[in-house]
């Protein structure tokens, strides 16, 4: 059965950036895209090319790398704006211009102080030059839940006359219910000569709760790209989760009979990737990314899941990319499970990295047994920042590693619990290995993390392992 397929355009890089404490910097945007592009989003809102030369940057860089997916930059309706955004999307392989403008009452009047008529000419001149420069371009009425319904038709009929190939409808306060929503988008679909020709684009926050439920609601009456983020991140209360929006329509396919080209185990790798980058958590009981998403603690559930796990499970982790918490990671796992396991938090080396991290992680495996997911973090993390180094194990990077006795702060970024039942999967405590690591008095570190065994000795009796494939 042909199933009508839902653009996914993601902007955890524009909006999701602009939540407190989530902002990125280029490199990390970058290192976010090509997440993205594994997970097989169809548009990736790389910035806002105006708003700083960072934002630029990220949007010419992740443009110049990131091929697959149609790259997006923001711009507000004004010839300096859109400009700057072609210039930024200059090498990109598939680029849109995202133009946006209020159109209110509220915001005309107090935001902008324009009148609907000039608002009408600014959307129109804004669109047609950026037609101008890019044939893929999209619109944004800011504020159309809050519009007069008449004259947010009138808007969007302009804008498609002078070239919008999608109209984007956003509930930028996230004040709308679902039903209600889904009014609007059936209204544009019912009043707007030209809409046919153009995709009706979602974009709802979450200040009620309620994004995902308006982002389906838009779906079912006839929008046809959704605009989400990875956890949920954004602005206030945040965005339409990504993960969420894509797992109902597969888990309900009865009711909403749609596809997207989202790679669904490739969700938990990218959330984690995000929670990592911008040292922001996901909270444990997050609908299908939080630690506790597959958890069952309760007796009579774990009863019935053991049973069949069809009793308390609509979806099983693996279809999300869970890693299975039954594969410990120990001093034995190989550079596959290593890599393997390094995949599913988001991170995909090339061979030397690979090296370095593996060298690393044996010497960590050998000092604590059993390698929880936020250690190896940790690892990836400086041997990312800090470039691939070799030999210097002991030094820099370590210092801020507690003896090894200590208790680690809960992991940033948890491990899942698929099945899981100890508190090891919670990675909390770290075992000292046969008394070589007691904590030292008075809380000094130790020369290393590993208990102080200088890496080049270290380096002679792993070398087998540390090399094999
Ligand atoms: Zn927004």
């Amino acid at each position: 059965m042909d199933r009508p397929r839902i653009t996914i355009f993601d902007t955890t890089l524009r909006d999701g950036e602009q939540s407190p404490g989530c902002s990125m910097n280029v490199q990390e945007k970058l290192h976010l895209a090509q997440q993205l592009d594994r997970l097989g989003v169809d548009v990736i809102e790389a910035g806002f090319p105006i708003a700083s030369d960072g934002d630029f940057e990220a949007v010419q860089r992740i443009s110049a790398t990131v091929r697959r997916p149609i790259i997006a930059g923001l711009a507000r309706a004004c010839k300096g704006d859109v400009d700057r955004a072609w210039q930024a999307l200059q090498g990109a392989a598939r680029p849109r211009i995202h133009v946006f403008l209020a159109t209110s009452d509220i915001h005309l009047q107090y935001k902008l102080r324009i009148t609907r008529e000039q608002c009408l000419e600014q959307a129109r001149e804004a669109v047609r030059h950026a037609k101008s420069l890019c044939a893929d371009v999209e619109f944004s009425p800011e504020d159309a839940t809050r519009t007069d319904v008449p004259f947010l038709c009138q808007v969007v009929e302009a804008v498609i006359a002078a070239g919008a190939t999608t109209v984007n409808i956003p509930d930028t306060v996230g004040y709308t219910m679902p039903e209600e929503y889904g009014q609007i988008i059936r209204a544009l679909r019912e009043k707007v000569a030209g809409i046919e020709k153009v995709t009706i684009s979602t974009h709802c926050h979450n200040d009620l709760g309620l994004a995902v439920a308006n982002s389906l609601a838009g779906v079912q009456n006839g929008a046809r790209q959704v605009e989400c983020t990875i956890n949920g991140i954004g602005e206030r209360a945040g965005n339409a989760s990504l993960e969420e929006v894509v797992m109902a329509m597969r888990v309900r396919r009865d009711r909403y009979p749609y596809e997207t080209g989202v790679a669904s185990e490739q969700l938990y790798a990218s959330s984690q990737a995000l929670a990592e980058i911008t040292r922001v958590p996901v909270q444990p009981n997050k609908a299908i990314t939080g630690r506790n998403a597959f958890a069952h603690e309760a007796g009579i559930h774990q009863d019935g899941m053991l049973k069949n796990a069809l009793t308390y499970e609509i979806m099983t982790p693996q279809s999300v990319g869970v890693p299975d918490s039954r594969l410990v990671l120990g001093k034995h796992s190989g550079r596959h499970a290593l890599a393997l396991r390094c995949e599913q938090l988001g991170h995909q080396f090339e061979r030397r990295e690979l090296d370095e991290i593996y060298r690393r992680f044996v010497v960590l495996a050998d000092r604590i047994k059993k390698v929880q997911d936020s250690h190896l973090l940790e690892l990836i993390q400086d041997v990312v920042r800090g470039g691939v180094s070799t030999g210097e194990a002991a030094t820099g990077p370590w210092k801020k590693f507690p003896p090894a006795t200590a208790s680690l702060p809960l992991p940033r970024a948890a491990t899942a619990t698929a099945g899981a039942n100890s508190s090891e999967s919670r990675g909390a405590q770290v075992a000292a290995s046969d008394g070589q690591a007691e904590a030292r008095p008075g809380g000094s570190p130790p020369t290393n993390w590993f208990g102080g065994a200088p890496f080049a000795e270290h380096h002679g009796e792993q070398e087998d392992y540390l090399w094999g494939v």
